[in-house]
């Protein structure tokens, strides 16, 4: 792939991937993001002049701004990330989710049908729209079971709903219109450059501070975990070599319960900090009300992506979640211009569970 439309790459796990695609030197990578409150410019003041990185504030729902980059760049593949991501937040203000996932997905894939169908035969044939989904729109799991690229669609949230709708979209631009897509659906993701709204960076956050460590309910249910990296080196993967129209779903085999998340990140700041005046960490922990309608499981059988694109997870809970730690722990000043605000220039409200 030689020019990539990145969109959301300020944001989590699309930084991570414009990360990943610039060490594997990338020819150029288009980011376009709007900078909302979970865009961070910090994640990417790495890059500094470098002319592959071109970043663009904007909306992904601006088909002037999208139809412009595509053609003055001559874009290869674009790479959806862009989205609200929190449930939370959803729950609160839904409208946000569906004018970006929902009408903003809608908008990026008629601007990218619009230039892919002008694109001589041989450009047309390798041009890629990938979009980056959730496990969450399978709905939940009893105790046994798991999703596959077949189970049947049943969102129970605001965000998995309106994440639901755009992989929809995407199916349809492809089955109408024949825009060569290809979507991949992952479990929960962990990592560097995470908003410290998201369970793991917020109980770092609050152990580092020595404040409670909220748990929903009573911390029983169960997320599919997958180290960020890992999830980059899937979608890589499935641009490269994953066969239009076609779903990748993305998982780690690595189904934990919040409180066992909770427990084993405690464990791992007592051995990291012994000198810390909060050990026990896991004494901060603090049983809070559950979320309205929380999905109680979701796991992943990736079992399509591992044997026809031949992709394995480098990294196993234990080990993605000490990484983890010890990028927050050296990368402490992120974290703190996120919180005080400063990453956009403002003070944010309130933070802790969102
Ligand atoms: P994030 O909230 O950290 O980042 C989203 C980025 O999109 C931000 O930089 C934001 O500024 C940008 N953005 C929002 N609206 C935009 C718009 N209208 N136009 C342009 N940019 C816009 O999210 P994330 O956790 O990195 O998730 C990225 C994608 O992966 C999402 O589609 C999400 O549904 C999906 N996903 C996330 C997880 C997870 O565990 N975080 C798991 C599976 C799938």
């Amino acid at each position: 792939m030689r020019t990539l439309l990145v969109t959301g790459g300020a944001g989590f796990i699309g930084g991570n991937f414009v990360h990943l695609k610039m060490q594997q030197g990338v020819e150029r990578i288009i980011n376009l993001d709007k900078l909302t409150y979970a865009g961070n410019p910090d994640t990417l003041a790495g890059f500094g002049d470098d002319p592959r990185h071109v970043f663009i504030e904007g909306d992904i729902g601006n088909q002037a701004l999208v139809g412009h980059l595509l053609r003055e760049y001559q874009v290869d593949a674009v790479v959806n990330f862009a989205a609200e991501s929190h449930v939370d937040r959803s729950i609160d203000g839904p409208a946000a989710f569906i004018e970006t996932n929902v009408l903003g997905t809608f908008s990026l894939l008629d601007s990218a049908k619009a230039y892919w169908s002008q694109l001589e035969a041989g450009r047309r044939e390798a041009f890629r729209f990938l979009h980056v989904s959730t496990d969450e729109v399978y709905g939940s799991l009893g105790s046994s079971g798991k999703f596959t690229e077949t189970t049947a669609y049943a969102p129970n949230s605001p965000y998995s709903a309106s994440k639901a709708a755009s992989d929809h979209l995407v199916r349809a631009w492809h089955h109408t219109y024949g825009l060569p897509v290809l979507t991949t659906n992952c479990s929960n993701n962990y990592g560097p450059y995470q908003f410290p709204e998201k369970l793991i960076p917020l109980m770092i956050a609050k152990a580092l501070a020595g404040e409670p460590l909220p748990i929903y309910g009573n911390g029983g249910n169960v997320r599919d975990w997958l180290y960020v990296e890992d999830h980059c080196r899937a979608i890589d993967r499935v641009l490269e070599a994953g066969r239009p129209g076609e779903v990748y779903n993305i998982g780690g085999d690595s189904e934990r319960t919040n409180l066992e998340v909770v427990d084993t990140l405690c464990r791992l700041l007592d051995e990291a900090l012994p000198d810390s005046p909060h050990r026990p960490h896991s004494q901060l922990k603090q049983f809070v009300t559950d979320r309205p309608g929380h999905d109680r499981r979701y796991a992943i059988d990736a079992t399509k992506l591992q044997t026809e694109l031949g992709w394995q997870p480098a990294e196993t809970f234990e080990s993605g979640l000490a990484r983890t730690l010890a990028w927050y722990l050296d990368n402490q000043e992120w974290t703190r211009r996120v919180t005080d605000g400063r990453y956009r220039g403002e003070r944010l409200g309130g933070q802790g569970l969102g």
